[in-house]
């Protein structure tokens, strides 16, 4: 599904438009200009569909010389060592979140507890991969985009967020931290926090964007900054902003 001129969701579940498999986060795919990035990895539980979407709008996964990760859980990076393999791509993502990946720590990304809660199926998993660490800051330059990294705990640790900068636009991929409504995702893990949320929160606010594309629950193409603004101006008045979901994130 292509939302904008380089911009498609090419893997999406329950909490998003159906593409694919029911667990997948939406899995943005970004044309840089002949070089292909992917903002997440999904699930990994329907990486054929997902090479479908990819095919029908042009593109093979050889194209996708990057995989961004948001952060670890098993929506976001079930698919991650599948899509290494089949891409090639170079999986990018906050330090501890890299560490969490090659390890294989499925403690550590809450993936263990949401299997057993019976938010997976029996025997999901996260596969231990290579991943390289992407620094708060950072930016990493593909063809006419590029890909700036923010540190966005309180969803989970090791939590990215990706500005993003085409010579058309500034979107801000939040993933699981700020989504429509100025909602956000709270879950009962051993890392969410909710005083880092609110600094998130505030840390978003002053950046310059204009899009906004979560990793559930819908976008916002034009006024992205206003639903960032809503959540740092709740957690300002010491609220607590609604949820994004009443469960999976
Ligand atoms: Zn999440």
């Amino acid at each position: 599904m292509q939302i904008d001129k380089r911009i498609y969701v090419v893997g999406s579940g329950w909490a998003g438009y159906n593409l694919t498999e029911h667990y997948d986060c939406d899995v943005y795919l970004i044309d840089c200009g002949g070089k292909l990035a992917l903002m997440d990895a999904g699930a990994g539980l329907s990486l054929e569909k997902m090479r479908e979407i990819i095919r029908f709008h042009g593109f093979s996964f050889q194209d996708i010389e990057a995989i961004f990760i948001t952060h670890t859980h098993g929506d976001h990076v079930g698919g991650a060592r599948a899509l290494q393999e089949l891409t090639g791509a170079r999986i990018l993502a906050h330090p501890d979140s890299a560490e969490y990946l090659r390890r294989g720590a499925q403690d550590k990304m809450s993936v263990d507890i949401a299997v057993a809660r019976g938010m997976y199926p029996a025997g999901f998993q996260v596969e231990a991969c290579e991943a390289f660490p992407i620094e708060d800051g950072e930016t990493v330059s593909m063809g006419e985009v590029s890909f700036t990294a923010i540190d966005t705990p309180g969803h989970c640790s090791g939590h990215h967020s990706y500005l993003v900068e085409t010579p058309e636009k500034r979107y801000l991929f939040s993933g699981d931290s700020i989504f429509l409504g100025g909602r956000i995702s709270l879950q009962n893990i051993w890392d969410c926090s909710l005083a880092e949320y609110g600094e998130t929160a505030h840390r978003l606010d002053a950046l310059d964007f204009d899009a906004l594309l979560p990793s559930h629950f819908g976008i916002d193409l034009l006024e992205g900054k206003s639903h960032v603004h809503r959540a740092a101006e709740i957690f300002a008045q010491l609220g607590v902003p609604g949820q994004a979901s009443e469960s999976r994130g």
